[in-house]
């Protein structure tokens, strides 16, 4: 099923006008977010991005948290063990004009994308190919308008490699659909949470694990011309959740399995697989 509108359809069923504003002009916003056996990870804070994300286009959110929580495990009901949920949120319909319609309703779509449980996520590493930015100057906005993610990812796919590494001004900033970090003896880079990057729900857990552990973190971007120095690499996301990278083209190539690396993983998997939401005992006296 797929939720439309406020209505639970057929996937085959579900239908959004032409002139919706998310298919004239990206004009819209989303989140992703992990679930397990209808229940959700790291819920409030990607209901906290969102809420910012559509606050910062003027778009009104039709659901709020539990509006949304209730769709999720309806969908989640017919759905698998394990995946991704998605929601979306559109300016929504209007005749075409690029400013702001005067009266308009969103559009609110929702459906879930299932994946096999993976037992943890921490392989042998994947390959990277390093790509000029070339994404707008509103990183922070998690809207619609993914075509340079887009574009960075097919060029990624046929070079080969399983992500690409986003360069701009010659600093690294992040992946086409995950955030970078960098170690460079014992230290924790990734870039500090601006308008250049969007601030990952992943990169948050892994950052507030790597102040437990007590490791010194520096919130600065990372020079592509200081790439040989990095002793480990790995990337995040709600989808791949940590990635070790093994390999940047023609850059940087790892020396080995990276112990921070595997360290930060095994503390974020403990976390992804114990915060989820709503917490067991509330599930069950929900029934
Ligand atoms: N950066 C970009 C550009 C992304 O698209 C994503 C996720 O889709 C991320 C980072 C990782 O964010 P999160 O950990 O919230 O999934």
């Amino acid at each position: 099923m797929v939720y439309v509108n406020g209505r639970f359809v057929p996937p085959e069923k579900a239908q959004i006008p032409v002139t919706d504003r998310a298919f004239l002009f990206a004009d819209g916003v989303y989140e992703v977010i992990f679930g397990r056996a209808g229940r959700f990870a790291f819920w409030d804070l990607h209901m906290a991005r969102l809420t910012r994300s559509a606050a910062e286009l003027e778009i009104p959110l039709p659901l709020d948290s539990a509006g949304w929580l209730a769709v999720a495990k309806r969908l989640w009901s017919e759905g698998g063990d394990s995946g991704s949920i998605y929601l979306e949120v559109s300016r929504g319909a209007a005749p075409r004009e690029h400013h702001f319609p005067d009266r308009i309703e969103p559009s609110t779509v929702a459906f879930i994308k299932p994946a096999s449980a993976p037992e943890s996520c921490l392989g042998p590493g994947v390959s990277a190919v390093l790509l000029e930015d070339q994404r707008w100057l509103r990183c922070d906005i998690k809207s619609v308008n993914l075509l340079p993610n887009v574009l960075a990812r097919e060029e990624a796919r046929r070079r080969g490699a399983r992500e690409a590494i986003l360069v701009r001004d010659g600093m690294l900033t992040e992946g086409a659909a995950t955030n970078l970090f960098v170690v460079r003896e014992g230290e924790l880079w990734t870039h500090p949470a601006n308008h250049l990057v969007l601030a990952g729900i992943t990169r948050h857990v892994i950052l507030e694990e790597a102040r437990r552990l007590d490791l010194k973190i520096r919130l600065e971007p990372y020079a592509k011309a200081d790439l040989a120095q990095a002793d480990e690499i790995f990337v995040t996301g709600t989808t791949s959740h940590l990635l070790p990278i093994a390999e940047i083209r023609d850059e940087w190539r790892a020396k080995g399995p990276g112990p921070i690396t595997a360290q930060l993983h095994d503390a974020y998997w403990r976390r992804l697989t114990t915060e989820l939401e709503p917490a067991a005992s509330a599930a069950a006296s929900a029934g």
